[in-house]
């Protein structure tokens, strides 16, 4: 079931839109202003962002910036029908897509659809073979040597960010930032702490990390050999 964050001010709009996304089989989160937004988007991890440009606290605006600062979640901006050029600027500080007020519910439906199309990954990738392990990101499991290996949450969500990355350095702190939260980008320490946890489930020799690479001060790096 995808998960969609609201963030909105409006209680009657907020609350029809509860009723009908959860009519429509998805899972939702409600926020009321900017920074209570950020937080659950942090916390609840949604598959969409839903973003009302008027509110209350901080413009939708700085929202979506301060969101794009470490999450890549779909955020699909809500704005006045006479609001282009916040708009624009909406779009141009990262969110993706927009629907004017008042919209129909159907094209509201299909613009988080479609969202949530560009967000998934495709067929091809969304499987990650080595010669010791596989990590299906479509379904959230690893199956090393036929069973399938059991990670907290915390751990999938480390094993997820590299996953995606793979080849490439992430630095510390963005996983901090996209695991925990934005105000955790400096706890490098809870990295070490799961990062050996997760090599001694998944390296065959976790003291000398074949997959999971440390790069000394800077960050962590998810290495596949291409068969
Ligand atoms: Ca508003």
């Amino acid at each position: 079931m995808s998960k969609i964050l609201v963030i909105e001010d409006e209680a009657p709009l907020r609350r029809a839109l509860r009723i009908f996304l959860e009519a429509h089989d998805y899972a939702v989160v409600l926020a009321a202003s900017g920074r209570e937004g950020l937080d659950l988007a942090a916390r609840e991890h949604p598959d969409v962002v839903i973003l009302d440009l008027g509110l209350p606290d901080m413009d939708g605006v700085g929202v979506a910036a301060a969101l794009r600062g470490w999450s890549t979640v779909p955020i699909v901006v809500l704005s006045a029908r006479d609001a282009e050029p916040v708009k624009v600027a909406a779009l141009d500080a990262g969110a993706d897509d927009y629907v004017t007020k008042p919209f129909a519910m159907n094209e509201f439906l299909a613009r988080i659809r479609a969202a949530l199309r560009r967000a998934a990954p495709t067929e091809q990738e969304s499987v990650i073979t080595t010669d010791d392990f596989s990590i299906d990101l479509g379904v959230k499991q690893i199956h090393r040597n036929g069973s399938e290996v059991h990670l907290t949450p915390t751990e999938w969500q480390i094993v997820e960010v590299l996953a995606r990355h793979r080849g490439k350095l992430v630095a510390q702190k963005q996983l901090l930032q996209q695991v925990w939260g934005p105000q955790y980008e400096r706890e490098t320490h809870y990295l070490r702490i799961y990062m050996s946890q997760i090599r001694r489930k998944l390296e065959p020799d976790p003291a000398r990390p074949r997959y999971f690479i440390t790069e000394p001060g800077m960050g962590y790096r998810f290495v596949v050999e291409e068969p």
